[in-house]
């Protein structure tokens, strides 16, 4: 069986939502402590209610209702996982906003804002706030072993990051602003002298692994049968008026010619968040079909 989050606590934001949600369930299922946090009181509960009847759940889990977009709500829900837990081992930065489906012309720059004040400056909210907190625990491996970072972070990104997603501007952009704060918060700088100056200031030398996953086309499910729909009404050129001819079209432009699921996203995430990936750290694992 797996044992890589047996007795781990682990921080999931967007818990009410289609992968945090499952994304629970996972990480119950192998054991580990709980902190979900979502904004949506209804969907939180009813993750918490799911995971609670799942047999062979050994681990605990609590809902913490947050606002990622609110840095003191942050704070206070991130002191509440501390007090209640003690301890915090992993985060999965997972909260997000799609935004409008609009072509840019028609883009409203009030939904702009809400995207990137959700999707970027909300993941910037949490992830200090948990890595000060990992910091602080300190790290008790030494230096030539997996046990020199024994702390993980996983922000969710998107492919709209990479390649763009024609209509989706403003979540396409606060996707590439998470690469790059994936790549800052890991490391600061690839260049040789602003390391050997700036190392210290980030989260490396504390133990923090950061890394990304950018999932594309996931599904079956109510977010895709969305997208599409909002696609095809977009008025966007590159998109049929048909939803059913849209999501043909999504499919048939992926090389292995098939959505994804959620359980090859989480996959990954666990990948990235447990010492499997120990050598890895300001990387993007790209789960697209190719
Ligand atoms: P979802 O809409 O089902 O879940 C997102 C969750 O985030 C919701 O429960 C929502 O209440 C919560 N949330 C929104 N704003 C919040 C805020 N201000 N504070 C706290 N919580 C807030 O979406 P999902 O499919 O589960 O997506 C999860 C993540 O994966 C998102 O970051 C999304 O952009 C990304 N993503 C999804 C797909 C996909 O195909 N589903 C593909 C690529 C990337």
């Amino acid at each position: 069986s797996d044992t890589r989050f047996r007795g781990k606590t682990i921080i999931i934001t967007g818990a009410g939502g289609n992968f945090g949600r499952e994304g629970c369930l996972y990480f119950a299922r192998r054991g580990a402590n709980i902190a979900a946090l979502d904004l949506n009181v209804g969907a939180l509960h009813e993750t918490l209610a799911e995971v609670k009847t799942v047999s062979g759940c050994d681990g605990r889990i609590k809902a913490y209702l947050c606002d990622v977009s609110n840095t003191d709500f942050v704070e206070a829900a991130i002191q509440a996982v501390s007090n209640d837990f003690g301890r915090i081992d992993m985060l999965w930065n997972n909260a997000g906003y799609q935004g409008e489906i609009k072509p840019t012309l028609e883009y409203d720059p009030a939904d702009f804002a809400r995207v990137m004040n959700i999707n970027v400056t909300g993941m910037f909210h949490v992830l200090p706030s948990v890595a000060k907190r990992m910091a602080a625990q300190g790290v008790t491996g030494d230096n030539s072993s997996t046990t020199s970072h024994p702390y993980s972070i996983v922000n969710t990104a998107s492919v709209a990051a990479l390649r763009g997603t024609p209509a989706m501007v403003a979540y396409s952009s606060s996707k590439a602003a998470v690469l790059a704060m994936t790549v800052c918060t890991a490391k600061t700088s690839n260049s040789i002298v602003a390391v050997c100056i700036l190392w210290k200031k980030d989260l490396a030398p504390h133990g923090i692994r950061v890394n990304a996953v950018s999932p594309a086309l996931i599904g079956p499910g109510f977010l895709w049968t969305r997208q599409n729909e909002l696609h095809a009404s977009s008025g966007s050129p590159y998109f049929a008026s048909d939803p059913e001819q849209v999501a043909q079209a999504k499919i048939s432009g992926v090389p292995m010619k098939r959505l994804g699921s959620i359980d090859e996203v989480l996959k990954s995430v666990a990948y990235l968040l447990s010492d499997d990936s120990s050598y890895s750290t300001g990387t993007n694992l790209v789960i697209d079909g190719g």
